[in-house]
Order: C-alpha cells, then sequence, then structure tokens
C-alpha cells in the first residue's frame, strides 16, 4: 500500500541545534540553518527531506572548558569528572544567545519555523508545514533563585525545563557521564529545586527529567503534579549508563502517563556503551521494544540529541529518520503505533501536563 511507505512525521524530544547554530555569527547561522552546509545533523533541507515536524529545541548552556567527550566515551567504561557550578552570568548569556538565534530563524523563516506555546500552537504549525519549535532549558544555570528570569524565559516562549545538565547546579544533581553506572550518584533536590518544581507546575512548564540523578528524581515524582517526563534517556537493564532509566524509574513514569523519548546517541544504546556510530539500528528497535513493554504505547516516542551526540551513521543527520522509522516498520510496528510514537505521544503528553497545570 502506498501509505506505508509515507514519511512519518517526526516530533522529536531533543536537539541541540541552538548551541550548534550559536557559536556562528548570526547571519552564517541563518544561512547554516536555512541552506545547510554538511554539518551536524539539523537543517532545513535535511530537516525536510526527513519528515523532522519539529520538537524541543535545548537551550543548553555549554560549560567553560568542555573536555573531549565523544573521545573519552569510545572506551569500555568511562566515568567522566563532573564539571564545575556554571555562574548565572555566563548561563544567562549563552541562553540568552540562543533564545535569540531561535527567534531569528522564525523572523528569516516565516514560512518554515514557528515558536510554539502550547500542544494547539504545535498542531497548527504542523499543519502548515511548518517545524514546531517548543523552547527548552537544559540545565537551569541561567535562572535565579527568586525566579525572576523565569518569568523573563516563560513569557520568551519557554514551555520545558531540564533542572540538570550533568552536573551540580542550585536546584540539583546531575548524574555524570559514566558507564557502566547506577543513576543513583548523589542527593536530591535542594530547597531550591523543589521551589522551581512548584514554579514549573504553577505555569505549565514541562519538567525533564533526563540527566538528573535518581534521588533527584524521586524528589520530583513525589512533589510535581504533572506526568513525569524523560525527553532523552533509555532503558538501564540494556545500557547501564548513569543516563539511563532504571525498570522502577520507568514504571514511575508510566504510572504518571508520563513520556519517554528514545535517545540516538550510541553510547546510551549499545550494551558495551561506546560512543560509536557504527552502531546497528536493531539496538534501538531493542530499546523501543522494551520501552512498549514497560510504558505502554502512549508512553514513548523520540529523543533524538541530534546535534549533541554521536548517533549511528545508518540514520547520519534529521534526513536519515525515515530509516529508523523503517526499521521499526520491518521490525512489525503498525502504522498507528508508528504515529505515536513520531509525533503523537508528544503532543498528548504536552496537552495532560497544562491540564495538569495548578
Ligand atoms: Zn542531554
Amino acid at each position: 500500500m502506498a501509505e506505508t511507505s509515507a514519511i512519518i512525521p517526526v516530533f522529536d524530544g531533543h536537539n541541540d541545534t541552538l548551541l550548534r547554530l550559536a557559536a556562528k555569527k548570526m547571519k552564517s547561522a541563518e544561512a547554516v540553518f536555512g541552506k545547510g552546509d554538511g554539518s551536524g545533523h539539523i537543517d532545513l533541507p535535511r530537516a525536510r527531506a526527513g519528515g523532522f515536524a519539529g520538537g524541543f529545541f535545548a537551550m543548553f548552556p555549554p560549560p567553560v572548558t568542555m573536555a573531549n567527550m565523544d573521545e573519552e566515551m569510545k572506551a569500555a567504561r568511562y566515568d567522566l569528572a563532573l564539571p564545575p557550578l556554571l555562574p548565572l552570568e555566563k548561563a544567562q548569556a549563552s541562553t540568552i544567545g540562543m533564545l535569540s538565534v531561535m527567534l531569528r530563524l522564525e523572523r528569516a523563516f516565516p514560512d518554515d519555523v514557528a515558536i510554539c506555546r502550547s500542544a494547539d500552537e504545535v498542531r497548527t504549525a504542523m499543519a502548515a508545514n511548518k517545524i514546531a519549535a517548543i523552547l527548552h532549558i537544559e540545565g537551569a544555570e541561567a535562572i535565579d533563585a527568586d525566579f525572576a528570569n523565569l518569568d523573563v524565559l516563560h513569557a520568551a516562549g519557554l514551555r520545558s525545563i531540564g533542572l540538570v545538565w550533568s552536573r551540580p547546579n542550585i536546584f540539583a544533581h546531575g548524574v555524570p557521564f559514566r558507564f557502566p553506572g547506577s543513576p543513583d550518584t548523589g542527593p536530591g533536590l535542594t530547597d531550591a529545586g523543589r521551589a522551581l518544581v512548584k514554579e514549573c507546575n504553577a505555569r505549565g512548564i514541562m519538567i525533564d527529567l533526563s540527566h538528573l540523578n535518581e534521588k533527584g528524581f524521586w524528589d520530583v515524582a513525589g512533589l510535581s503534579t504533572a506526568p513525569l517526563v524523560a525527553t532523552h534517556s533509555n532503558v538501564h537493564a540494556l545500557c547501564q549508563s548513569t543516563r539511563n532509566l532504571t525498570d522502577r524509574q520507568l514504571d514511575a513514569i508510566k504510572e504518571s502517563r508520563g513520556v519517554v523519548g528514545l535517545n540516538f546517541a550510541a553510547c546510551f544504546l549499545r550494551p558495551d556503551g561506546a560512543m560509536r556510530a557504527d552502531t546497528d539500528l536493531d539496538v534501538m528497535v531493542r530499546h523501543l521494544d522494551y520501552l512498549v513493554e514497560r510504558l505502554g504505547e502512549d508512553g514513548v516516542a523520540f529523543g533524538s540529541d541530534f546535534d549533541g551526540a554521536v548517533i549511528p551513521a545508518e540514520i547520519g543527520s534529521v534526513a536519515g529518520l525515515p530509516r529508523l522509522i523503517e526499521r521499526m516498520r520491518g521490525a512489525g510496528y503498525s502504522e498507528e503505533l508508528l504515529h505515536k510514537i513520531g509525533h503523537r505521544n508528544w503532543l498528548s503528553l504536552l496537552e495532560r501536563t497544562q491540564a495538569s497545570t495548578q
């Protein structure tokens, strides 16, 4: 049938494209996104080719100095040191830089890009064939303890916050990149972190648990009125990385009617935890099978980590999304389930998050 080979629109849980583009001069960032230059994973031509309908665009305040993670994580075992606290001013400056890139992309490509503030706006953008972008913070270092910046960022469109990246901040403690390792790597949320959960609940801002350590996860699970979400994490039983979710965590996410986005990073997929591009897509299907089994068909989506990780070469970039979908079809995934994992589950999750606002 013609439909079975149709491209499935993908609304994706996580990318680091704004970080990649923010490193360029502004005009060049627009040109690189609009025309593509072959670098990175996401630009407009390849997004169109792959059926990329949008997703959570992360604003990730990078550490002052960044070790060559990709090299270190090729090893059979690794335990990267946690970066130090990032000062508020530094995080604010880089976060505003990435927010500005997103705003300028929307202005430069009004027929192709829309910043969305609700599930309805995502639906409207997708219907108009625009890339629907939800603004996300990966690591809340740009937010002060009085939440003044939270008000400003929310007004600018922010609708999703990961309390931490893999480092500590004033709110919580992220897991170090360690393999093999348990996600139980340190203390839970601080008082400021507990307050931030309430502030997010009050504004309908989604709380992302990816990168958070296990004690922090359980603190959010006990406090938050919203469904539990890990935008870009995988199955710990299949790949024993600190960044992946244990069965107990998956069960709690299911109970809250939450969602897990499959991370395409080889190091969070492979049983040996190595950051290698020569990774067969079958391992992605094994994680998806496990997630569907544990979370149900409404609890699984994608969270690619495009522009933020080494992904299987067979996917290569956002243009390769149909190759993953095709592999899932081959493994017996129905068209209905492909549409759920492709985008519907993120849309429903955004609706449930908005409905839980209090
Ligand atoms: Zn991440």
